[in-house]
């Protein structure tokens, strides 16, 4: 995949003490092949190459003693600002009810996103009322009636007989008189966009006037994912995108061209069927994620949802400063464990979406439960500091868990690995730049 390739092309480039003009050059020949691999739209990457390799000329480069990270630098400050820079935020009406109008392709998901969103606002302290204007699709109204009566947001429907632009109409009217302050539109899809479809929304969008237009596109379907962003936005005027559908096998294409196409921010990616897998999109941890280098932040953020505030923090703080002993590593695991399924964790985790993808690997609790036997079994000062772990200490570690020393060697191996990989994660990200505890 994109990450893949791109880590391939860094990695060639890390280890080089000088760059030339030629090892610049042939760096972004590879960027620009896998950037329009991953589905990138052509114009985009071209624009996008022409800048990193403007700034990587000019700038720090020859100068630095790591010029391969400068230049990683470079392309991952470049995708933060192809993605739309800051995280754009939802629309908030100064007069509410804020009045949210759903469109996209059949299938998109329009429906679930309406469900997830009003999930996502009631857990910020909202409002919110659902509004079933898809009269068309059989089912799509009892859909909405179903995910709104499992988080408990009141639904408005007037059947199919009524016209969309009546039944959003008098929805919001209803908002109003019942002091809701958002108000979520869903809609009706087509297959493909039709003048009809199109016909509909517009006037939907004339009699509500909404303060948000939110887009919702599928991100598998790559270029066509921005195709018909663009289509939409020549006829609407869209506020913003939604990305769907990010858990599966997605290129990035359309994470990477959608803003610089349309000129429209993407505000939230879905990342699965369940009703809480909506996140809001910081193009700066997409671009992390993209370059591999793990979405720790997202994961933190997650963290703190779920997860006592202050110990969230002092692990955020343990991860930036490579301080991290035995103990945080046994309590990260207990704490990952109540997140959810681990195999979307490691997604967001750096180098462990390799770890995925190695031969063989699968998440094995039982493994789990050998690891967390192996760390009980150290002593409090062999937990702060590994390195005292000598053979005959691992022998005693190994019996004392039930296991044997190669499992001990293997866990204090990877142990070893997590912390440099924080350690360059926080040197990349970390107040004092690309250089920062790089070696
Ligand atoms: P609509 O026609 O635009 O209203 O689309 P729906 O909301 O009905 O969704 C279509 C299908 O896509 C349903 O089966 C959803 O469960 C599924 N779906 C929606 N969002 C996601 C997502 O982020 N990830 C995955 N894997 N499936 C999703
Ligand atoms: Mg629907």
């Amino acid at each position: 995949g994109l990450t893949t390739r791109l880590q391939n092309v860094f990695g060639k480039l890390r280890g080089k003490g000088k760059l030339s003009e030629d090892d610049v050059n042939e760096a972004m020949r590879e960027v620009r092949l896998a950037l329009l691999e991953a589905d990138v739209n052509f114009k985009v990457v071209k624009d996008f190459i022409a800048k990193v390799k403007e700034k990587a000329v000019g700038a720090e480069v020859q100068k630095s003693f790591t010029p391969g990270m400068v230049v990683v630098d470079i392309v991952h400050k470049e995708l933060i600002e192809l993605m739309g820079g800051t995280q754009a935020k939802l629309a908030k009406s100064n007069k509410p009810p804020t009045v949210i109008l759903m469109a996209g392709l059949q299938g998109a998901g329009k429906t679930t996103l309406t469900g997830k969103l009003a999930k996502l606002l009631q857990s910020q302290g909202h409002k919110p009322l659902l509004i079933a204007g898809d009269i068309y699709r059989p089912a799509a109204i009892k859909q909405l009636e179903v995910l709104g009566g499992q988080i408990d947001v009141p639904v408005f429907s007037l059947g199919d007989k009524v016209s969309p632009v009546d039944i959003a109409g008098q929805g919001v009217q209803l908002a109003k008189e019942q002091g809701h302050d958002y108000v979520l539109i869903d809609t009706a899809g087509r297959l493909q966009i039709d003048e009809a479809l199109m016909e509909e929304i517009k006037q939907i969008h004339a009699a509500v006037k909404p303060d948000e237009v939110l887009l919702v596109v599928d991100a598998m379907t790559g270029q066509e994912a921005v195709n018909v962003a663009k289509s939409f936005h020549e006829q609407l005027e869209l506020t913003g995108v939604v990305l769907t559908k990010l858990d599966g096998d997605t290129r990035g294409g359309a994470a990477l061209s959608v803003k610089a196409v349309t000129g429209c921010p993407i505000k939230f990616a879905s990342t699965g069927e369940k009703i809480d897998q909506l996140e809001a999109f910081h193009p700066d941890r997409m671009a992390s994620r993209i370059l591999g280098m793990g979405d720790m932040l997202s994961l933190i953020e997650k963290a703190q949802t779920n997860i006592d505030a202050e110990k969230a923090k002092d692990l955020e703080r343990k991860m930036r400063n490579a301080e991290f002993t035995f103990d945080d590593f046994l309590e990260q695991m207990e704490q990952v464990r109540k997140l959810g399924p681990l195999d979307q964790l490691l997604d967001m985790m750096p180098g462990m979406n390799k770890l995925k993808a190695a031969p063989g690997f699968k998440i094995d609790e039982k493994q789990i439960s050998r690891t967390e036997a192996i760390v009980k079994s150290m002593t409090k000062a062999e937990k702060a500091k590994p390195d005292i772990i000598n053979f005959s200490r691992r022998k005693r570690i190994a019996a004392g868990s039930g296991t044997n020393v190669a499992d001990v060697n293997k866990l204090i191996r990877q142990f070893e690995d997590m912390k440099k990989m924080m350690k360059q994660f926080s040197g990349m990200m970390g107040p004092k730049g690309p250089k920062g505890g790089m070696k």
